[in-house]
């Protein structure tokens, strides 16, 4: 492939007059300073605030998932959600190798062990065949959970990814949990704005967790939120994201051990912001796919699109190299030339704190892993 021709074509979609363009940078362009101000002139910059309140409203009415509770960070969004589904100490998850850290690591501190399945490689997201075939040939059901028959501990929750925003086989994962008895949680941390057949991504397990982390497609700094439609479980996040605390007008009364997780008001401020944005950000960020699109099919690139039925919010677009030699030539120019790129990440079953897991082939998995990669995608 030209490189040379990739990365002044890259320049010239950004136009900047900066030399570096990054992956993905925020963009402030609406009511952010007007509320931070806001938050600073009445004090309420910290765990109680008009703008969680609003900023949980509003996400509630864009996904149409009934209860949205937001927290410091996507990771422990993530985290709380396996907790509250019924994780206990001992359990397993089942998760993709292909993924970024947080969703391993999350699976750790509900201190349970994960298990790596492929992916399909035309989502990058969990295979229900792949989730389907380990189920078949590694479990039983007794006494209506799902136990592993090697290692012996019962495997409460499955936890696939939609990678770079793109729905992953979620229906169908969805088929097989309830088959096996296994609660679904989607980390959705890459997918605000994302649809799967009209129904907003988190919409379809018990519950899920979202990342408004700095790169992600919008931002509340640092910040994340747990999504449910069962009003209880969402009263239960409320509840351990508050130190657990039982209500009452003065009382300090804590009846199990909770967590610091709640979202600060001068966060939420934030993301209210972006939020009045997103719509804007995702007709930008299509754009800019499209415009990705056209060009590397005419350089005979494989530009990662959209399937049927999906609505991508193209948070991070990708093009698959045809090798990973063509992937390391095109890394080492690209960030020489000042145009950031990254590749998808290391599978995690090759990490040294997962290396003992259990996972399948993954043959789909090391194929992508050795030829994806990133390429700027902030809105244009
Ligand atoms: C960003 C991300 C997270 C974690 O979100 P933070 O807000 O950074 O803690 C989890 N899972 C995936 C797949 C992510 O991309």
């Amino acid at each position: 492939m030209n490189n040379t021709k990739v990365i002044s074509h890259i320049r010239e979609i950004f136009n900047t007059s900066e030399n570096f363009i990054p992956l993905h940078a925020p963009m402030f362009k609406g009511n952010e300073k007007a509320y931070l101000e806001n938050c600073i002139d009445t004090t309420f910059v910290s765990s109680v605030g008009k703008y969680v309140d609003g900023f949980e409203q509003k996400l509630q009415t864009y996904t149409s998932i009934k209860k949205a509770v937001v927290c410091v960070n996507g990771t422990n969004s993530i985290h709380l959600c396996l907790e509250i589904v019924g994780v206990k100490p001992g359990d397993e998850v089942i998760t993709q190798a292909l993924t970024f850290i947080a969703t391993a690591n999350a699976i750790c501190y509900a201190q349970a062990k994960p298990v790596f399945v492929d992916v399909d490689k035309d989502t990058m997201g969990m295979s229900p065949n792949a989730l389907q075939h380990f189920l078949e040939n590694n479990t039983e059901i007794r006494n209506d959970e799902c136990y592993n028959k090697t290692s012996g501990n019962r495997i409460k929750a499955c936890l696939p990814m939609h990678t770079f925003g793109h729905a992953c086989r979620i229906k169908e994962i969805a088929i097989i949990c309830s088959k096996y008895n296994i609660e679904l949680v989607e980390d959705a941390a890459e997918a605000m704005g994302s649809f799967y057949e009209g129904r907003h991504l988190g919409n379809f397990g018990k519950m899920a967790a979202i990342s408004f982390n700095g790169n992600k497609i919008m931002t509340t700094g640092g910040g994340g939120a747990i999504l449910t439609n069962d009003e209880s479980l969402a009263k239960k996040a409320k509840y351990l994201t508050t130190q657990a605390k039982v209500p009452h007008p003065w009382e300090y009364s804590h009846d199990e051990i909770g967590y610091n997780y709640r979202m600060p008001n001068i966060n939420a401020a934030l993301g209210l912001a972006q939020m009045e944005q997103l719509d804007f950000f995702l007709e930008r960020k299509r754009v800019l796919a499209m415009n990705y699109k056209a060009f590397f099919e005419s350089e005979n690139i494989v530009f990662f699109d959209e399937r049927p039925g999906e609505k991508c919010n193209f948070w991070l677009n990708a093009i698959i190299l045809k090798n990973r030699e063509e992937r390391e030539e095109f890394l080492k120019k690209t960030n020489e030339k000042g145009v950031m790129t990254r590749p998808i990440w290391t599978l995690m079953s090759k990490l040294p704190m997962f290396k003992n897991c259990q996972h399948d082939g993954l043959q789909n998995s090391e194929w992508l892993e050795e030829r994806v990669v990133n390429i700027p995608s902030s809105v244009i």
